[in-house]
């Protein structure tokens, strides 16, 4: 029987809407600003719009939440594209601009003054706020709340023409002062900017507020449901207000979600901005951050970002999320994609004093033993190899089982080695390990003789590629009192990005090409750089360990 699963609050809401015929097609929409790159929060809304257009066989919409002329950047908008494109939200052409729909606000702005719904006021910014009363006491009118409308209609025409100055007047919603709900005190809904606009240049020096914006956007677009998040539960009322009196046929219904909360981990557009702007990072893509670009640098892939959005949830309360649940998602999605590949990464040389001096031995090994279908490669085997540095002791501890003087191992798909010897330079530091090998027991030749207690990885002196590996931490400290500092600065992480130069990779590696990736046997997951890799410099970046804190329910 196929298991059912249960469906989350906004499914419920929309499954009754249909019930009730409300909508004859489901349309959502992602309307992201174009203010900055976008993170892994804003997947859980792109996911969640797109998931729920196609479950429901409807539209999903692309729309540039563009109103603002202040803070938009044309250099986030192909980034934007290019991120809710790889994550597989596929809007099929069906891509808007909210500052073309302009003109469509202007003419209901009009028509709520003619309504005696909308007014313009002189009020300064600072006054406003003080006419607008508390949560506890109510707001007082404005002076100017009772123009008459052709009064109105003057200046609203003339705010539009630019004779004022920026600031010196708004239009604002004839709503209700004394309401509960702030939001619903005659809020601005235009004000005056002489600004250059990315999209319409400096046809408008007025501009719409978000809250009378958004709803228009949708409305227009046919949206059925209006999917954001809980800051907006409380604008609600003044976003049905907005669609009822421009008598839109059929208002969308907005349904308010709790955003994706990463702890310890940071998200917010203000810290990335600074980071980047210190140079601290290399980017708003630099594998360290949870931004789309950045996880997708990191080695992230949109499976996994899906699977993690999924496992998070959609619900009404805020929650965090684990990391740790996210890389579980990663190690889950590419446990049976990738190959599995020695990597040495603090290498020290292995010298098999008993094996011929030219002898090259190609082995056959599966690329990945849990997925056949992945095939096999040959790798090299000779009389010089190198093994991790922490592979061998001079004076192990208990149940250390790698390789130290007199104790053998088994070398990972290839022979059993017995540590002989070992030389040091003149600061003490090992150089090299000598051992013997036993031509007996080569790997898959059903050798039972004896048995060894520890396998280590290796990679043929004679044919290995170098490599730059760099590995990852969080890039603030996870602390008990967060991660900021008193003066709200960032608790930075000294070690939240090691660079391993010089490490030995198996050859096969040469071909990498950036964007793949592969387990490195016994270190995790890594991805070739896609952007400080070269075909003769390779760099990989760490997507995760293969240790795991997170454990499924
Ligand atoms: P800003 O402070 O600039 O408004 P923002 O993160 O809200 O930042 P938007 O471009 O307005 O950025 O967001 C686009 C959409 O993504 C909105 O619908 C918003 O509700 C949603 N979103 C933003 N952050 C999260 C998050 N952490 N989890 C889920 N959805 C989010
Ligand atoms: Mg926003």
């Amino acid at each position: 029987m196929e298991e059912t699963k249960s469906r989350n609050f906004i499914e419920q809401a929309i499954d009754e809407d249909l019930k009730e015929g409300k909508y004859d097609k489901i349309v959502t929409r992602f309307p992201p600003e174009p203010n900055g790159y976008l993170h892994i929060g804003h997947a859980k809304s792109i996911l969640l719009n797109y998931g729920i257009a196609k479950e429901y066989g409807g539209q999903f919409n692309f729309r540039f939440d563009d109103t603002n002329p202040t803070k938009e950047r044309t250099e986030f908008v192909q980034s934007i594209l290019e991120d809710v494109k790889w994550l597989g939200a596929d809007f099929e052409g069906r891509m808007f601009y909210a500052s073309d729909y302009f003109d469509q606000m202007y003419e209901i702005a009009v028509k709520l003054i003619k309504k005696g719904k909308a007014y313009v006021c002189d009020l300064t910014a600072d006054e406003i706020r003080e006419y607008r009363g508390t949560l506890t006491e109510p707001g007082k009118e404005s002076p100017y709340r009772n123009r008459s409308v052709e009064e109105n209609l003057d200046l609203f025409e003339r705010m539009k023409n630019g004779e004022f100055e920026d600031g010196a007047k708004v239009l604002r919603a004839k709503i209700d002062m004394a309401s509960g709900n702030i939001n619903m005190r005659d809020p601005i809904i235009y004000r005056v900017a002489r600004m250059t606009h990315h999209n319409t240049g400096d046809k408008w020096c007025i501009y719409p507020m978000y809250d009378f914006a958004h709803p228009i956007e949708d409305a227009l677009e046919g949206i059925s449901h209006s999917l954001c998040t809980l800051e907006f539960e409380d604008h609600r009322p003044l976003y049905d207000w907005v669609v009822r009196e421009a008598e839109f046929p059929h208002p969308p219904r907005q349904i308010e979600f709790a955003k994706l909360y990463l702890k310890n981990i940071i998200t917010g557009k203000r810290y990335i901005k600074k980071l980047v702007e210190d140079g601290i990072v290399d980017g708003w893509d630099d594998p360290r951050l949870v931004s789309i670009s950045g996880l997708r640098r990191r080695g992230f892939t949109p499976e996994s970002i899906k699977m993690f959005v999924e496992l998070s949830g959609i619900s009404k309360s805020q929650a965090t999320s684990d990391y740790a649940m996210l890389e579980y998602c990663i190690r889950e999605d590419l446990k049976m994609k990738c190959d599995r590949m020695m990597a040495v990464l603090d290498p020290v040389k292995l010298v098999i004093d008993n094996y011929p001096e030219d002898q090259v031995e190609y082995l056959d090994v599966y690329n990945n033993q849990e997925n056949p279908e992945l095939g096999s490669r040959k790798v090299a085997f000779t009389k010089e190899l190198y093994i991790e540095r922490e592979d061998f002791m001079e004076e192990p501890p208990k149940k250390y089982f790698r390789l130290f003087p007199g104790n053998e191992v088994r070398l990972k798909n290839a022979y059993f080695v017995k540590c002989t010897d070992f030389i040091k330079d003149e600061n003490g530091k090992v150089i090299e390990v000598h051992c013997t090998y036993d031509p007996e027991t080569k790997s898959g030749s059903g050798f039972e003789g004896r048995k060894v207690k520890g396998t280590i990885h290796w990679v043929s002196a004679k044919e290995c590629v170098d490599a730059t590996v760099r590995l990852y931490e969080n890039i603030v400290l996870e602390e008990e009192d967060g991660y900021l500092n008193e003066d709200g600065s960032l608790k930075l992480n000294p070690n939240s990005l090691v660079t391993l130069e010089g490490c030995k990779l198996e050859k096969a590696f040469a071909d990498a090409k950036p964007g793949e990736s592969f387990q490195f046997f016994r270190h995790g997951y890594f991805t070739v750089d896609t952007k400080d890799s070269k075909e003769d410099a390779l760099v990989f970046n760490r997507i995760v360990s293969l240790k795991s804190s997170y454990k499924p329910a």
